[in-house]
This record gives C-alpha cells, sequence and structure tokens, in this order.
C-alpha cells in the first residue's frame, strides 16, 4: 500500500519542465526530517518548504495499485484530458514508496513519469526523468540523472564539482527563506550569470499563487 500525502493538477513550476501541466503524487514521509517543526532546525535537511506528514491533504490516504492509478487518471482527466500525460512523483521523499510496478502502470496509462528526489536511494527503476535535488553530502547516492537541482546559496555543495557530473542540467533554485528571499534570488541569478552550465530555477508556482 503507498501512502500518500496528496495527489493534485497544476503546472509544474520548477527546474526544466517548469510551465507544463502536470500531477503532482505526493507521498508521505521522508529521510532527512521527520516533518515535526519541534525537530526541523536539528534534521539532516532543515529548509523544507513542504508538509509532506500524514495522508490528510487532497486525495491524500492509502492506496493499493489499482487505485492510485485510477486515482491519478481521475485526477489528470478533471482538469486536462486532451495533451501529454505528466506525472511528478515527489514528497517528502518518493523513493521510499515507489516502485517499478507503479512506474510501469503510470507509464501503460500513458504518463511521462518524473521524479524528484533527495538523491539519498538507489534508483533502480526506469523513470522516464530523474530530478535530484541533493540535501546532504554524505547521504548522497544518485550522482547522475537529467536534472541536478541545488538550493542557494549552500555552502556545503562545491558549485565546480558538481557541474562536471553526469546530468543534462544543472538548475540553482534560490532558497526560500522569508527574510533573505529576494537576496537569495539576487545571488543565484548573479552565480547564474558567470557560471555556466548552471541555470537559476524559481518556484513560479508559488510567484503566480498557482494550484
Ligand atoms: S529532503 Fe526534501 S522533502 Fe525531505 S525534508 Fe528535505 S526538502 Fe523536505
Amino acid at each position: 500500500m503507498f501512502k500518500v500525502k496528496e495527489i493534485f493538477s497544476s503546472i509544474q513550476g520548477e527546474g526544466f519542465y517548469t510551465g507544463r501541466p502536470a500531477v503532482f503524487l505526493r507521498f508521505a514521509g521522508c529521510n532527512l526530517w521527520n516533518g515535526k517543526l519541534k525537530d526541523k532546525q536539528n534534521a539532516i535537511c532543515n529548509f523544507c518548504d513542504t508538509d509532506f506528514v500524514g495522508t490528510d491533504g487532497q486525495n491524500g490516504g492509502t492506496y493499493s495499485l489499482n487505485q492510485i492509478i485510477e486515482k491519478v487518471e481521475q485526477v489528470w482527466n478533471q482538469k486536462y484530458k486532451a495533451i501529454q500525460k505528466f506525472i511528478v512523483l515527489t514528497g517528502g521523499e518518493p523513493m521510499l514508496q515507489t516502485n517499478s510496478s507503479l512506474v510501469q502502470s503510470l507509464k501503460q496509462k500513458g504518463f511521462f513519469v518524473a521524479l524528484e528526489t533527495n538523491g539519498t536511494i538507489d534508483i533502480n527503476i526506469n523513470f522516464d526523468w530523474i530530478c535530484v535535488s541533493p540535501k546532504n553530502l554524505n547521504l548522497w547516492k544518485v550522482k547522475k540523472g537529467d536534472e541536478l537541482k541545488i538550493i542557494y546559496p549552500q555552502s556545503k555543495f562545491n558549485l565546480n564539482y558538481l557541474k562536471k557530473l553526469n546530468f543534462k542540467y544543472f538548475f540553482l533554485q534560490p532558497l526560500d527563506d522569508n527574510k533573505k528571499k529576494q537576496v537569495n534570488i539576487m545571488k543565484t541569478i548573479d552565480y547564474c550569470r558567470s557560471h555556466k552550465p548552471w541555470f537559476p530555477s524559481f518556484q513560479i508556482h508559488k510567484t503566480l499563487n498557482v494550484n
């Protein structure tokens, strides 16, 4: 059974597929933070802006494989229907629960299946697109994929080293820190201006308040 926080349609707001209509399947749970505010400061990953705890979100719940496929199809068809199907498996950490059967079944229904992972769990599943956004150097295992996304600024990553890894696209995403949000956006743009292949990724779904 899959524990799902929420399933919803929106546009992809960040990274390579920014602007593309998508269904988001957000799994409950993460291996880098338990999701409790009182523990956030001491968590391995402590700048998370996502609620991935429990199964109480839109279309959240505990699903069998057949049920989850049916629900994803339903959510897609309610809004988009006629265009190329696109699903983003996210979290929390989706690799804690995702398996080949789920990905294969989604593909059989015509979905292009993208993964957004923190890269701490090895991947032996044939995704259509893999975006890795590492949060901890020591626990980071998945060092190849389609898209590497680094929250910026962050001192723990050497961007000159990272750009040599086997990814097609390299994104820097401004740290969404309330007090320094604008500063982080400007720092990200400045860095990308003079450091190819890094390219800025903004969370436009937040700016546009799209859901
Ligand atoms: S790894 Fe991702 S989901 Fe987990 S706590 Fe960090 S930002 Fe949140």
